[in-house]
């Protein structure tokens, strides 16, 4: 073994370092901001419900019923509203949080307000039954037939148990991607159909001006995000750039390259390390969108993709004809430039997990000696020659660690020394590890033993920034 990287005992973090951070710091600040938003709207249900006698009506069993179903519907329909400006690609809250781990919260957040909107139909109906649980059915036939509005949130409610019950892990696995991303578009007109319900049987939307501009607040940036920003923002940037296919290039035995060019790239907000979702047209499944990242610096004029053979769609790109048009969502993505705050960097990629890493070793910012490069591989690597061409130009530490894993709980080739364990081979190779910024992308098992390592190595979470090809 031979160590990559001499530890650099620098001030890296002073001038530079702050001046690195101002994008990681308004991030954070979005971020705040998000959640403040969120935790500010869910008091204010709670005050106007506390006000409107909702704590003293817990005194009786009826009435408890009644009330504690107000308030799981008001909590729940504000988490509803939350969760659909969470997936609706707002540009701020992508760049803060990066689009994995609004997936994450958007799946907590959705599964917390389903489950109150069912506490609040039971509770409710069952409160207006007396408290009597067999005369509760009946009730609910009664009150379906007789509100307006409640039959379509009954609709609703339908969709939404069909987005939830698809989103379990169980069932999810079971899936193809595009299958569930599709029923998954339910939960759109789930929400929709709960809003003439809140309208017509919602005591509390128009009890006072405060209450109605709050929640006509809310239900209009919900749906004017989606619209702005789901819809609108892809558009007009398709419409603008005309993104297609300029040739396709055979990497390895699974692995082609797409070079795609289109008008005015210079304007697309694009970074090194991002991904693009991306729909081929022209050809059987072209409805069907999958992410890709760049695997090269955009230079203003082209932007490179590789896509290694999985699925349909994967295995078609390499027939993908010169001239074959791109319908394109983002840039999305926060591994990169954009999360960095230190000068020094270290960048640890598996199989085609190199692909966005290949982008950052061309694209970052980076003086000679301060980017060490963890190639790991089984036998050929993925652009090999590019990073060998980039080290000597860029001076970057590239270090190739090919072969088969050397046991289930390492992250390393069979080549490194077995007595030397993960920890101590990183901390040779890379002495100031904890230092810098680290950028991982790879299969999610194998970037959660980095991960570990990473953490024992002393690397705070914060400037860990890592990719998983999953969903
Ligand atoms: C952020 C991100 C960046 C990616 N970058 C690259 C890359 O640079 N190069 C590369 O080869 N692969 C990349 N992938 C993986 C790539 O998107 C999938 O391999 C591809 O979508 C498979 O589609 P398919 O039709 O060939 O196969 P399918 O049979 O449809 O899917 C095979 C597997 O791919 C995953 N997948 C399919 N569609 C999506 C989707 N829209 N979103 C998330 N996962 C999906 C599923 O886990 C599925 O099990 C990336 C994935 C993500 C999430």
């Amino acid at each position: 073994m031979s160590a990559v990287a001499r530890p650099v005992v620098t001030d890296d973090d002073s001038r530079l370092g702050r001046a690195l951070g101002r994008r990681a710091r308004r991030d954070a600040a979005v971020r705040t901001a998000a959640s403040a938003s969120l935790w500010l709207g869910l008091l204010l249900v709670t005050y106007w419900w506390t006000v409107d006698g909702g704590i003293l009506d817990l005194g009786a069993w009826t009435s408890a019923l009644v009330s504690t179903g107000r308030i799981t519907g008001l909590v729940a329909s504000v988490l509803l509203l939350a969760q659909v400006v969470l997936m609706a690609r707002v540009p701020a809250l992508e760049s803060a949080y990066g689009q994995d781990r609004l997936a994450r919260i958007h799946r907590v957040v959705g599964f917390t307000s389903f489950n109150l909107m069912l506490a609040h139909i039971v509770l409710i109906t069952w409160g207006y039954a007396g408290g009597g649980l067999p005369q509760t059915p009946s009730t609910l036939w009664n009150l379906l037939t007789r509100y307006p509005g409640l039959l379509l949130s009954a609709g609703g409610t339908v969709a939404l148990v069909l987005v939830v019950a698809t989103s379990i892990k169980v069932a999810r696995r079971r899936l193809r991607y595009e299958s569930w991303h599709l029923l998954h578009l339910y939960a759109y007109l789930g929400a929709g159909l709960a809003l003439p319900h809140q309208l017509w049987t919602g005591a509390q939307l128009l009890s006072s001006p405060g209450r109605t501009a709050f929640w006509w607040t809310a239900w209009a940036v919900a749906a004017g995000a989606v619209v702005v920003w789901r819809l609108g923002l892809p558009a007009a940037r398709n419409l603008r750039h005309q993104i297609r296919v300029e040739r396709v290039v055979r990497e390895s035995d699974d692995v082609v390259s797409v070079h795609l060019s289109g008008r005015r790239l210079d304007r697309l907000r694009v970074e090194a390390g991002q991904f693009l979702t991306i729909r081929f047209l022209g050809r059987p499944g072209w409805t069907r969108a999958n992410p890709y990242s760049l695997s090269a610096a955009p230079d203003g004029r082209s932007l490179r993709i590789s896509v290694q053979s999985v699925g349909d769609g994967s295995v078609a790109a390499a027939a993908l004809r010169p001239g074959t048009p791109a319908l394109v969502e983002g840039p999305f993505g926060r591994l990169g430039a954009r999360s960095r705050t230190r000068s020094r960097v270290a960048l640890i990629g598996a199989g085609v997990g190199i692909t966005p890493l290949r982008a950052l070793a061309e694209g970052l910012d980076v003086a000679h000696g301060d980017c060490v490069v963890l190639h790991r591989y089984s036998t050929t690597p993925l652009f090999g020659d590019e990073l060998e061409h980039l080290a000597r130009r860029r001076g970057l530490a590239v270090l190739d660690l090919p072969g088969p894993r050397r046991y289930d709980d390492s992250w390393l080739p069979l080549g490194v020394d077995p007595r030397v364990d993960d920890l101590s081979a990183l901390t040779y190779w890379i002495p100031d590890i904890a230092q810098r910024d680290v950028f991982v992308c790879g299969p999610e098992p194998w970037t959660d033993l980095v991960r570990s390592t990473l953490r024992a190595a002393g690397l705070p979470d914060d400037r860990l920034h890592l990719e998983t090809f999953s969903w």
